[in-house]
Formats: C-alpha cells, sequence, structure tokens
C-alpha cells in the first residue's frame, strides 16, 4: 500500500470491485475491505435476473460479468410468487418462450472473490482486514481516508474515494452526503442456509403476506438440496416481532424437516435512490448509495451498474484533474438516466404492495393462478382482472 492514490475504494462487494476494476484502466486504485476475508459472511439471497426486465433492471446479469459454473449454484428456469392460502402464480421459461435459464443463485462468497481478483488482475491494490475510519477532508473536498489495521491508525490520501461500504455506509456520512434510511425503507432480513429441503432445484419462490409483514419471504435452491430461505420485514413492522422470530415460524410451516446450517441477518435499502450520490472527490455506489431495486431489495445488478458508470467517471475526472462535484455529477446523471424511472416506479410498487392484507393477495393469486403466456403484459393483465375480479382491479390501477 502507498501513501496516496488517485483513487481509493472503501469497501470490495460488487460496487467496489467493479469501480475499483475500471478505475483501474487509467488510475492508481486501492480497494481496501474491512473484513479478513472477501465474501465471508454472504448477506444475500444470491438469486439474480439472467433476462431484462425494462421496469425493473435494464440489464441482464450476464451484461455485467460472464456466468461461470465456478460461482454458480444453480440455474432458475421458473418464479412462484404464492399468496397465504397457498395459491401459486408461476412465470416459467417455457410460458416466455425462453429457452435459457430466467436466473442464477449464485455462490457470492466465490463471485464477490471473483470480482476483486479481476480488479487485482487490473492493478488494484487490494487490501483486506484494513477498516475506513474516517475521512481527510480539505475545506469540504475529500482528499483521502483514515484506515484502522490490527489497532494501527494510518492515513492513505487520493484525488479521490469511493465509497462503496454497502447498506451501513459511513463513507457518504464522513462526506456530508445524508444517507439515512427511513425505517420504512430498510427491510430487516434473516436467513438460513439450510440443509434438507424439499423444492424444486430450478424454481425461486416467494412468499407474501404477513408471515412476512410489509415484505416478503423467499427460497432459492441451491442445487444440492441446500436452499437459502430467508424472509425481510420492513423496518416499521420489525418492532413486534424480530425477522428471526417470524423465519423460525416461517420454516416450520413450510419447510419442517430443513435443517439451518448457517443464519444470517442483514439489512437491505427499498428506498428511492439518493437525491445525492457526490461531492468534491467523493462518489458513492452500490448499496452505499441505495441503489436497490425497491421492490424485491435486489441490489447486485444495481452495484455493477453502478461501479462500472462510476469507474469510468473517476478515470475521466482524475484524466481532467477535476474532481469537483460539477465533473462527479456525469455518474449521477448517467445514473438516473438508466435506472431513475424505474426505481421511482418500484418505488411505487413496493408503497402499494406493502398495504395489501392476505386476503387481497389471495385474490391476487386466484386471478392470476392460470395466467396465459399470452397475458404477459399490461393489457392481458388488466383485462384478467377486470375480468375476474373488477373491484381488486379498482385497487391495483395504480400497479398496473
Ligand atoms: C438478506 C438479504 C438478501 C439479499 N438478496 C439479494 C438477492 O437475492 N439478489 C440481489 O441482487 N441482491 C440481494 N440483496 C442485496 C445485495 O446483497 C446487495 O445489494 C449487494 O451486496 C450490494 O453490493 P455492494 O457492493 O453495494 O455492498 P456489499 O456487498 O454490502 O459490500 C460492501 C463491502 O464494504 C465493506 N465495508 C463496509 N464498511 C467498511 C469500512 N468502513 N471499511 C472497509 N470496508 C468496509 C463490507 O465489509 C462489504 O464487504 C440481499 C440483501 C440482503 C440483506
Amino acid at each position: 500500500m502507498r501513501a496516496e492514490y488517485d483513487v481509493i475504494v472503501v469497501g470490495a462487494g460488487p460496487a467496489g470491485s467493479t469501480a475499483a476494476r475500471i478505475a483501474a484502466k487509467e488510475c492508481d486504485v486501492l480497494l481496501v475491505e474491512k473484513r479478513q476475508e472477501i465474501g465471508e459472511p454472504v448477506r444475500c439471497a444470491e438469486g439474480v435476473p439472467l433476462v431484462k426486465t425494462p421496469s425493473v433492471f435494464h440489464e441482464s446479469f450476464a451484461h455485467y460479468v460472464k456466468p461461470d459454473p465456478k460461482w454458480i449454484a444453480s440455474e432458475v428456469r421458473a418464479f412462484r410468487c404464492i399468496t397465504p392460502d397457498g395459491t401459486a402464480v408461476t412465470i416459467s421459461g417455457e410460458m416466455l418462450g425462453v429457452e435459457e435459464p430466467l436466473g442464477l443463485v449464485l455462490e457470492r462468497k466465490l463471485f464477490d472473490r471473483q470480482l476483486a481478483k479481476d480488479a487485482a488482475r487490473a492493478g488494484v491494490d487490494v487490501v483486506t482486514h484494513t477498516r475506513a475510519t474516517g475521512l481527510i477532508r480539505d475545506d469540504s473536498v475529500v482528499r483521502g481516508v483514515r484506515f484502522k489495521r490490527r489497532g494501527d491508525e494510518f492515513e492513505v490520501h487520493s484525488k479521490l474515494t469511493i465509497g462503496a461500504d454497502g447498506v451501513e455506509s459511513q463513507v457518504g456520512r464522513w462526506g456530508g452526503i445524508n444517507t439515512t434510511l427511513r425505517l420504512k425503507d430498510i427491510e430487516t432480513c434473516a436467513q438460513y442456509h439450510a440443509a434438507n429441503v424439499e423444492m424444486p432445484d430450478d424454481t425461486l419462490d416467494f412468499y407474501f403476506g404477513s408471515e412476512a409483514p410489509s415484505g416478503y419471504a423467499w427460497a432459492f435452491p441451491k442445487g444440492d438440496g441446500s436452499a437459502n430461505i430467508g424472509l425481510g420485514v420492513l423496518g416499521t413492522k420489525a418492532d413486534a416481532k424480530k425477522p428471526i422470530e417470524y423465519l423460525k415460524d416461517f420454516m416450520k410451516r413450510h419447510f419442517p424437516d430443513g435443517q439451518p446450517l448457517e443464519l444470517m441477518v442483514g439489512g437491505a435499502p427499498v428506498s428511492e435512490g439518493l437525491a445525492t450520490i457526490v461531492r468534491d472527490g467523493l462518489m458513492l455506489v452500490g448499496d452505499a448509495a441505495r441503489h436497490t431495486q425497491p421492490v424485491t431489495g435486489g441490489g447486485v445488478i444495481p452495484a455493477l451498474e453502478g461501479g462500472t458508470i462510476a469507474g469510468t467517471v473517476a478515470c475521466k475526472a482524475v484524466r481532467q484533474n477535476d474532481v469537483s462535484t460539477h465533473v462527479l455529477r456525469e455518474y449521477e446523471t448517467a445514473w438516473n438516466a438508466r435506472f431513475g424511472k424505474s426505481n421511482k416506479r418500484s418505488y411505487k410498487i413496493k408503497e402499494a404492495i406493502i398495504n395489501l392484507s392476505d386476503e387481497e393477495l389471495n385474490r391476487i393469486g386466484r386471478v392470476f393462478c392460470d395466467v396465459r403466456p399470452e397475458e404477459l403484459n399490461v393489457r392481458g393483465l388488466t383485462k384478467r382482472l377486470l375480468k375476474r375480479d373488477p373491484r381488486l382491479m379498482l385497487m391495483l390501477r395504480h400497479l398496473l
């Protein structure tokens, strides 16, 4: 590690490793991770879509990273949304006429490590077990980062700092960006990686209803009879009962023979992205910028996209020797152009879904459980809803 770099990236998750790798095309880059081992512990259900869903994600996962069997646990060929009375609405590749997998369940431990290796191969200095503890600021301009490693404190100077420090990000706050998440905009999650789980090994299951209030539960198969089984409860609903208590009840009901191998707890932002993600000498990416998909809390694709744009703009700013907010705003603008609209729409959908009662969810399930492939568009879904449950149509008109 040197005393000065062009760019310092704090956090070696998907956003940080991607930003670092791209920035290394033209800059000296330091990537710093507080954990001893990159990728562990996993705080993710590990599902990513391979299909483009323009209203949600502009690009498929494969647009950013070539899928590699080394870090793929299973291939997904169907999604099932299951309502409180057990009705399932299934969307499969077969229905869509798609032969390729619709998504993947990753091995994030290996995937995150691969991204960091790619960054190292591109010339990035990767340092683990080192925690960022503050920013060096000259007036309001960020000029580097303070670190702590095994009790030693030291400073590293930089022209530009990228905060990729995840949902618990402090870098933004240190840099004067308000990153506060309202309780209503964070899902508090608990997840088991459990063995002895009976479910199709190519299907992602999503369970909606009061078993996971204002959130949802999931079961994502890992291809070897094990699965990630978890749930997220909106922060405003998590005081009555902890997510882990909801999860234990959910497991008992749906996977009584499941054997937990690992427990994970964590938070996922389900907010609108931050209004400001750049300051003089500073950019935020990934969860640190609250760049997730608010309906699902999925953040891997936004992290890869944010990292890509931020790394590119970082190169340009360093090359021009101008890391002012004015120049860095190109990242903010490009992000908003690609994800801003779908993020806002998705946030509105999330706000509507969280207020649906179990009975309303059951009614939705009954209307759509036998949906046909040719109806999988706004017109087809609206027609079906109007015909089968016009009162529900009135309620859901905003979603459609
Ligand atoms: C329960 C749960 C399930 C999820 N499931 C999915 C899913 O199925 N699909 C999906 O797409 N998304 C999912 N997500 C969201 C996804 O995991 C995140 O959006 C994604 O990891 C964000 O990537 P990131 O690089 O921004 O942050 P992270 O992956 O969180 O990486 C941030 C890194 O910064 C490091 N760091 C933090 N502070 C410091 C510091 N001070 N100094 C140095 N390093 C620091 C951390 O140790 C960490 O390694 C889930 C989230 C949760 C909580």
